[in-house]
């Protein structure tokens, strides 16, 4: 039995958010306030993701700025999909399908995450059938606190479990409005702090999620998948079909830890805090 583990042993949590809006599209705030709360909140990395407008690459104030645009689907598909695209790939123009701006995405070498299904009521068959996304979104904090359909976690669930892909979650704050939506979820990256070497783990799933809980190690030993994290009420060990193998909760739990049977076809982590808040590894996947 193999237990893949996209998580580099040696942690250099780097905190990002991948998906952030500003008034050159349909945000509250300039560009100018933006960069300031997410700089003075901590951030080492930052996306600003106007709707069909790219933001290149580069430098403020200590932060990197991911190339990024949020790119749409031309009208006519019954649900508004969006994907966003990372790197410097230059405008994408409206398309047809997802799967299209995904494809051109890819094509301009950059990494296209497929945002908020819930949210957009994304048909199943429709997210099932999308190829060569880097990532899509487990969370998303403005769809949570807009109109409560921020969570994805049951596309991820359903989707690995019946087709057999393994496929990376993040979770993005989608920053309309600074008072309401800014800081509501955001990943942890195990890079370096500059552009290519952040991109690169986002491509290879070497970053866990959150809305609130902290996990500060991760790591396999001997096909038993350990995690150190702050103070939370549980820790979940999730496989296929939403089914929960381990569960260790209590009044601080800090470690928890899960021997992989062999059974499963995937294992991933859920850390839930005493807010109710959450937390998502990447999926390691089982190979017998
Ligand atoms: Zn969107
Ligand atoms: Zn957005």
């Amino acid at each position: 039995m193999k237990v893949l583990n996209p998580y580099c042993s040696d942690c250099n949590w780097l905190k990002g958010n991948l998906h952030t809006h500003t008034r050159e599209s349909d945000g509250a705030a300039e560009r100018s306030e933006v960069l300031a709360i997410y700089r003075d909140d901590g951030y080492d990395f930052l996306a600003l993701t106007d709707h069909d407008t790219f933001s290149p690459c580069r430098r403020h104030d200590g932060m990197v700025l991911l190339g990024a645009q949020e790119c749409h689907v031309s009208e006519g598909t019954g649900f508004d999909c969006h994907i966003v695209s990372l790197g410097e790939t230059g405008r994408i123009p409206r398309m047809d399908s997802a799967q299209a701006i995904i494809d051109e995405i890819r094509h301009r070498r950059g990494l296209a995450i497929v945002c908020h299904p819930r949210w957009s009521f994304m048909p199943y068959d429709v997210f099932d059938e999308l190829k060569g996304y880097a990532a899509f979104e487990v969370y998303n904090g403005s769809c949570d606190k807009e109109v409560g359909r921020g969570f994805s976690n049951d596309y991820w669930d359903r989707h690995m479990s019946r087709l057999g892909t393994r496929r990376f979650g993040l979770a993005v704050d989608d920053m309309h409005r600074p008072t309401v939506d800014f800081a509501t979820g955001w990943i942890w990256a195990n890079a370096e702090k500059e552009s290519e070497s952040i991109l690169g783990a986002i491509a290879r799933g070497d970053y866990y999620s959150t809305a609130g809980p902290r996990i500060e190690t991760i790591r396999v030993t001997d096909n038993t998948i350990e995690v150190y994290t702050s103070s939370a009420k549980a820790v979940k060990f999730i496989t296929a079909n939403a089914r929960v193998a381990h569960i260790v909760s209590g009044e601080h739990v800090k470690r928890a830890a899960y021997s992989v049977t062999g059974e499963e076809r995937y294992i991933r982590v859920e850390v839930h805090g005493h807010d109710g808040k959450v937390a998502w590894t990447n999926p390691f996947w089982i190979e017998p």
